[in-house]
């Protein structure tokens, strides 16, 4: 083959959730009882058809596989589990035993658990905010091709006119995204079962082969990363492998490429078999999403150009193109990622066009357009939003700016980009003269409106030096902080949030519709904390919190408040399952208006005589959490923030509040895939971190909350934030981290999570007891703080108050002890 493959563009996926989340609200509906299964296929297959037709509408080919097949009920990793009916163990009686397969049921079974039956473990998709679920292999996992639904959701779309190009996680990156099972033996990987998950992956590809799929797209994004525990040797050995199995040994489908007619209608059923030899497989595209092949000191994108695969997708967002030619690129086609699938803004058409046109020096057998990655990771539609004036500040600010509108490309207007750019490189830029006009138009009142540059904050940066990033010794700060707060050994607090009852949610809710007035909103707020402080004193926690009764998120409370900030209506992107969230879309300088939690936090220290916490979100979860201007370096974006929360400390401490918590829970999110990147990173994430915390005096108390247990590559990071007290996530890792930053030589506080507030278990005094011991043993006591896991807004009173008082019952007994 030496014709481009999809002329008119494609993407490499497409958000499932639907534009007014249909796939949410379906699935939800069947957990509950409410809907049946047949409903939800019904539910699922009208979003699945509405999809690619609208696909179709906005420029991308019914006819060549161009329109992406790509969706999921959950998960694409644990879709892959289904599809090779590879569960775990503890839910094989999930599996029809006839065929190995899952039913929809099932399926919700191992993403959610049951009982006493764990759900499979579930962690970020490389760098995104999205979650996959962590599939569990070992010597006797079941695999084969077990579930065909991709051959019947090929067939649905088929029927409504499109030929789509299913899309799935690659073999390679699914066993090395996999963990050993709990049964695995000793020195057994994942990647030891590459042959039977290959195996079954050649079964699909002949199934699909058999019924004239012309394309299949399989995600290897674990090629651009070297920062997993396989080594990367051991993955591009798998590569090979695998696709001299799937390329290679299979033949690929003879398709007409390029064809504009419309659909083949002669075929009575669409899924019928069409009459080839029996080895004949769809033509494979490798999808290689989030970042470059070629890094560290090795060369994926070579190792890729030497098999038998039909095309290749580049990130050419996050990645460079390659100078000169790649050898073995000659067959095949390069689909050239050039629109962004991770971020929103409009592109310069004109200067991804010549991006697009360097791809060409590559000597591939053809170059057509696409996303780096699958849109996945945007919302769906610009045109959803509400747009007028935002000037309300605060929870009530729910319209985007006009200005903004014509910077931004969500999900359609991405693919737009996509069959523009793909014209624009066949039929040259005449063709799309227009389209040129408009987006550099766009771009350019971007670089020059108000509110992109502000020369304030601008010149605060620019007079920025080292002593703005640092503290005083951190022992004088411990000493003088222990006279200030006069606390008791092994201190007890808590990370933030309260639970979160259905009334608070409702009182935000008609505060943001406008219908409740601000004076009663403020009341009902100010009663909750009364509530959560007289809650606190009763159980008898040394440091207090108000309790963020006001905060919706985290990060999205900060955006609603800062300038430089938009917050969507309806721009909901997928998180886990079927959680989605709004990014803010931060797109100017970053500008306070005024204090944002100094009336609660003050509020909350005149009902007690306990020290408050005050409790702000830090710089690097606020960008890892919204989607961020890609006109700068993100460290300069990083310190504009910082300067904001720098503001906001300082008013917090002037206001008589002492102790002053700024979560981080991100940082480790946003680590780069490739080991050479990550201390730049590092340098300047925590430099952030340190302008928005240094500018406190000796005895207030800065802490910090890292919300998750592995710390691998921050465990450094944790000292360079030179906070004084540093909670973590540690209950079911058994306190593994305390051992770790002993050993690293940390001196400064730590809080240990006693209490796992993932589960609504309520852990008792000696459990609680017993890790306390396990951390006072490895590091001096002194040092110890006693906190649950994370923030308490998920779970209810009812386990949140027991498992509180067992957390103090715990830390008085160990102080007895000491
Ligand atoms: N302070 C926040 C809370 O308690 C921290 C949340 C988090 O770490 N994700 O909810
Ligand atoms: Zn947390």
């Amino acid at each position: 083959m030496t014709s481009t493959a999809f002329p008119g563009g494609t993407v490499l996926g497409y958000p499932r959730i639907g534009r007014r989340r249909e796939l949410k609200k379906a699935v939800e509906a069947f957990w509950a009882g409410d809907a049946d299964t047949l409903d939800l296929e019904v539910a699922a297959g009208t979003l699945r058809r509405d999809t690619v037709r609208r696909l179709v509408s906005l420029g991308l080919n019914p006819d060549d596989g161009s329109v992406p097949g790509s969706f999921s009920y959950y998960d694409q990793v644990l879709d892959v589990v289904a599809l090779l009916g590879a569960v775990p163990e503890r839910f094989r009686d999930l599996i029809d035993p006839d065929d190995g397969s899952l039913d929809l049921a099932g399926y919700f079974t191992v993403a959610r658990g049951r009982g006493e039956d764990a759900p499979l473990e579930m962690t970020k998709w490389f760098d995104t905010n999205y979650h996959y679920l962590v599939p569990e292999i070992s010597e006797t996992t079941s695999i084969s091709f077990a579930d065909h639904r991709i051959v019947r959701e090929y067939a649905e779309a088929k029927e409504a006119g499109v030929t789509t190009r299913p899309v799935l996680v690659g073999p390679v990156t699914f066993l090395a995204l996999a963990k050993a099972a709990d049964d695995a033996g000793e020195g057994f990987t994942p990647l030891d079962r590459l042959d039977d998950v290959v195996a079954a992956y050649a079964d699909l590809l002949r199934a699909l082969g058999s019924v004239g799929v012309p394309w299949v797209q399989l995600d290897e994004p674990i090629l651009v990363t070297d920062t997993l525990d396989v080594p990367v040797e051991r993955v591009h050995e798998a590569v090979t492998t695998a696709y001299r199995a799937l390329a290679t040994e299979l033949s690929p489908v003879e398709v007409s490429t390029g064809s504009t007619s419309a659909t083949d209608s002669t075929s009575a059923s669409p899924v019928e078999p069409v009459e080839t030899e029996e080895d004949v497989r769809p033509r494979i595209l490798v999808g290689t999403p989030f970042g470059d092949l070629r890094g560290g000191d090795a060369d994926a994108l070579a190792l890729l150009a030497a098999t038998d695969v039909e095309a290749v997708s580049l990130d050419l967002v996050r990645g460079a193109v390659p100078t000169g030619p790649v050898a073995g690129l000659e067959g095949k086609t390069v689909v050239a990622g050039i629109v962004d699938g991770h971020n929103i803004w409009r592109v310069d058409l004109a200067a991804k066009l010549d991006l697009a046109e360097q791809v060409a020096a590559l000597g591939a057998g053809g170059v057509t357009v696409g996303t780096s990655t699958s849109l996945l990771h945007v919302p769906h539609d610009a045109d959803d939003e509400q747009w007028g004036d935002d000037s309300t500040p605060g929870a009530a600010r729910r319209k985007l700016h006009p200005q903004l509108r014509e910077w931004l490309a969500f999900a359609d207007q991405k693919v737009a980009e996509v069959t523009t750019l793909a014209t624009g490189l066949r039929d040259g830029r005449d063709a799309v003269a227009d389209a040129l006009a408009a987006s550099g138009a766009a771009v350019a009142s971007r670089e020059s409106a108000a509110g992109v540059v502000v020369p304030t904050v601008r010149d605060r940066a620019a007079g920025l030096t080292a002593a703005d990033f640092t503290r005083g010794d951190a022992t004088e700060r411990a000493e003088a902080q222990a006279q200030a707060l006069g606390l008791p050994l092994l201190p007890t607090t808590t990370i933030g949030s309260f639970p979160q009852t259905p009334e608070i949610r409702r009182a935000r809710a008609q505060y943001a519709k406008g219908t409740l007035p601000e004076a009663e909103y403020t009341a009902a707020m100010q009663d909750e904390v009364r509530r959560v402080v007289e809650l606190q004193e009763q159980i008898g926690l040394d440091v207090l919190v108000h309790g963020e009764p006001e905060r919706n998120d985290m990060v999205q409370y900060f955006a609603e408040l800062l300038d430089g900030f938009a917050t969507t209506a309806n721009g909901w992107v997928q998180s886990y399952g079927s959680r989605c969230v709004r990014p803010p879309i931060l797109w100017g300088d970053v500008v306070r208006p005024a204090p944002m939690t100094v009336d609660w936090s003050t509020f909350a220290a005149s009902l007690t005589d306990k020290p408050v916490k005050g409790m702000l979100t830090g710089p690097v979860t606020i960008l890892a959490w919204s989607f961020v201007r890609d006109d700068q370096p993100l460290g300069d974006t990083a310190n504009q923030v910082g300067l904001a929360l720098r503001d906001e400390l300082t008013d917090l401490e002037a206001a008589g509040i002492g102790v002053i918590q700024v979560d981080e829970p991100a940082l480790r999110e946003l680590l780069p895939l490739r080991r050479a990147d990550q201390p730049a990173y590092l340098d300047w994430s925590v430099g952030s971190f340190r302008l928005a915390t240094a500018g406190v005096r000796t005895e207030t108390q800065v802490h910090t909350h890292l919300c998750y247990s592995e710390f691998g590559e921050v465990i450094g990071a944790i000292d360079g934030l030179d906070a004084d007290v540093t909670s973590v996530e540690a209950a079911r890792s058994r306190m593994e981290i305390v051992p770790e930053l002993a050993d690293a030589g940390y001196s400064r506080g730590i809080g240990p999570g006693v209490y796992d507030i993932h589960s609504p278990r309520v852990p008792s005094v000696d459990e609680a007891t017993e890790l306390l011991h396990l951390a006072t043993k490895s590091i001096d006591p002194r040092l110890v703080w006693v906190n649950p896991d994370c923030g308490l807004k998920t779970r209810r009173y009812a386990e949140t108050v027991p498992s509180l008082e067992n957390l103090v019952g715990a830390a008085k007994a160990v102080r007895g002890l000491l």
